[in-house]
């Protein structure tokens, strides 16, 4: 059952998001909005932003972005309706709920979770009572799995059956397919996803099932089946942000302020099992980085207890990357190489606790692995400083790198300058950083859109979609055109791409400048530089390059005006249709 729409609006307007916002946040007011420090990340100057007027709320630290809901879910690990209902009691609002009134997409959800909810029951039912399953559950005892650890993480069994799931629970085809959990064969005929595996339900961060793993169990179905299968993509089940596990391990990740990132299902049950119940795993998949800002809501310092350079040598700048942009911190389990925590728990939960706990950060574990054993030859210690110098060098700060290179020379006993100078020359053949997000927050579109959004009425009249070139930036500004409200456009963008919502309240928190023309001119300017580049090309790809040369010179003239003071509102004004008719032609 869903809250009424109706209901939710009344609570959102009775919770003014900077009273909500400041029992829990040191918020200073400044200008139309109000700054604090970031309850989401550590930080020690404010990032974190909140404009009254708008409700919304934006991080130019970590990008956390909402409402007085979403603020409430995120601090208190709850879902939406728990945080309405929360909210609802502080204001002394009483609620009304009617599931023939929930969204479309709310019913879709439900309807898709209990079906997955009714699978996981049948599946779990199924290998702990049936017949066909007794090899499945002497492959789980063997691995050390007792009957609380299967009840516990609801465990079950897929048969070695076409369908058998399918017709126990009667769902039909267009259900079975949403839901991830049956398919039509060629024979046109609906069959199981899963068959003949060991199964565990997926739960997303609220408790919700929404998919599964399943893991073949040695000696039954089909050979050359791969070891792990996972639900296919769903509108509940999206592998590259979810992580199994988080739904019991986000309590603990909070109060300790750390997660512990896996690379599968046995290996959070085998964390959990050795005492470490901050666990969770990417389910089938490289970790992406929208798995990090999951994590990152709950704590900041990521321990990644796999082979972090098994996905290759990009991947670590990979991860520095994130480091930066989401504040987190990460560090690298000291697993013995090759090793399972899977396994260890079973075998060694104690090593398995002191590996965690002796986590070391990223550049450090990777020269640690490097140097160990020792080089013994001083060929070998040739080959080993190259080789730190060259991991060194991927590391954005310069005060780490000098740090590293002093140890490493130490151990290896060469010259730490020797060491810094291959470092310096890896990094001078390395490709430059992206630019940082400082000046990705300033930019002149954001600053525009600022102005749309805060003081409509300044740039109705000159702003128009033609200006943006990004395809985000101009979809925010589509979305404030087309609807008469601040609130009616985000929904609008939601609905679209939540990262284009995301960029709506960044913008309402923006210091919008007091110059509008010129922030409306700048962009003009780049669109317009950004024609006349297009036509310089055709001309010279023309035959008739005369033919261009009127259109040119007009461009040109009018690109002048866009830096006078006194001519660039007009230049805009005839920029703008001008641009229009060649974004059709281009078409
Ligand atoms: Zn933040």
């Amino acid at each position: 059952m869903g809250i009424l729409a109706e209901d939710v609006e009344r609570v959102r307007a009775a919770s003014p998001i900077d009273v909500v916002v400041g029992e829990s946040v040191g918020l200073r007011r400044q200008g139309t909005r109000s700054v604090g420090l970031c309850p989401f990340h550590t930080e020690k100057t404010p990032s974190f932003s909140v404009n009254a007027e708008l409700q919304v709320y934006h991080c130019f630290g970590c990008q956390a972005s909402g409402d007085v809901i979403t603020f409430v879910r995120e601090t208190q690990n709850l879902g939406f309706r728990e945080a309405v209902e929360l909210l609802a009691g502080r204001a002394g609002i009483s609620l009304r709920y009617d599931d023939a009134r929930t969204t479309g997409a709310a019913r879709k959800r439900s309807r898709l979770v209990e079906a997955v909810e009714a699978a996981a029951a049948w599946y779990h039912e199924r290998l702990l009572s049936s017949p066909d399953a007794a090899h499945a559950r002497g492959y789980l005892r063997s691995r050390g799995y007792d009957g609380e650890t299967v009840r516990q993480y609801r465990i079950g069994w897929a048969p070695d059956a076409w369908d058998e799931l399918v017709r126990g629970l009667d769902l039909g085809a267009d259900l079975a397919k949403e839901a991830g959990l049956g398919l039509v064969n060629s024979r046109n005929r609906l069959q199981d996803v899963f068959r003949a595996r060991v199964l565990f339900p997926v739960f997303d961060a609220r408790g919700d099932a929404v998919g599964f793993g399943g893991r073949v169990v040695p000696g039954i179905g089909r050979p050359n089946e791969p070891k792990y299968k996972n639900s296919p993509t769903t509108a509940v089940y999206d592998k590259s942000s979810l992580l199994y596990g988080l739904n019991w391990a986000k309590g603990e990740i909070v109060s300790s302020g750390e997660a512990v990132v896996c690379e599968g299902y046995t290996d959070v049950i085998g964390m959990a099992r050795a005492g470490i119940g901050r666990a969770v795993g990417v389910c089938g998949t490289a970790m992406t980085e929208r798995h990090l800002t999951a994590l990152a809501r709950f704590g900041r310092r990521l321990v990644l207890a796999f082979d972090a350079d098994s996905a290759g040598q990009g991947a670590a700048e990979r991860l520095y990357q994130w480091e930066r942009t989401h504040e987190v911190e990460l560090a690298v389990a000291a697993l013995p190489p090759g090793s399972d925590p899977g396994d260890m728990a079973a075998s060694d939960p104690e090593a398995l606790r002191a590996a965690v706990e002796h986590a070391r950060p990223l550049l450090g574990a990777r020269l640690e692995r490097l140097l160990d054993p020792p080089p013994a030859s001083p060929e070998a210690q040739a080959r080993a400083a190259s080789a730190a110098a060259a991991l060194i060098a991927e590391h954005p700060n310069d005060i780490v790198r000098e740090s590293y290179a002093g140890q490493v020379a130490a151990r290896l006993g060469v010259d730490p300058r020797h060491l810094l100078g291959r470092s310096r020359e890896a990094r001078r053949a390395q490709p430059p950083a992206p630019a940082a997000a400082a000046r990705v927050r300033e930019s002149p579109a954001l600053l525009a859109l600022a102005l749309a959004v805060q003081r409509p009425e300044a740039v109705a009249e000159v702003l128009d979609e033609i200006l943006f070139d990004e395809p985000a930036t101009r979809a925010a500004f589509a979305a404030l055109a087309g609807t008469a409200t601040f609130g009616e456009a985000l929904a609008v963008a939601e609905a679209e791409d939540p990262k284009v919502a995301d960029l709506l309240r960044q913008a309402a928190v923006v210091e919008a400048p007091d110059d509008a023309e010129d922030v409306v001119a700048v962009l003009a300017r780049a669109a317009g530089t950004r024609a006349l580049r297009w036509l310089e090309d055709e001309a010279r790809r023309s035959a008739d390059p005369l033919h261009f040369q009127a259109e040119v010179g007009w461009l040109k003239r009018r690109l002048e005006e866009l830096g006078e003071p006194a001519t660039r509102s007009a230049a805009v004004g005839q920029l703008v249709p001008f641009l229009r008719q060649r974004a059709q032609e281009a078409r």
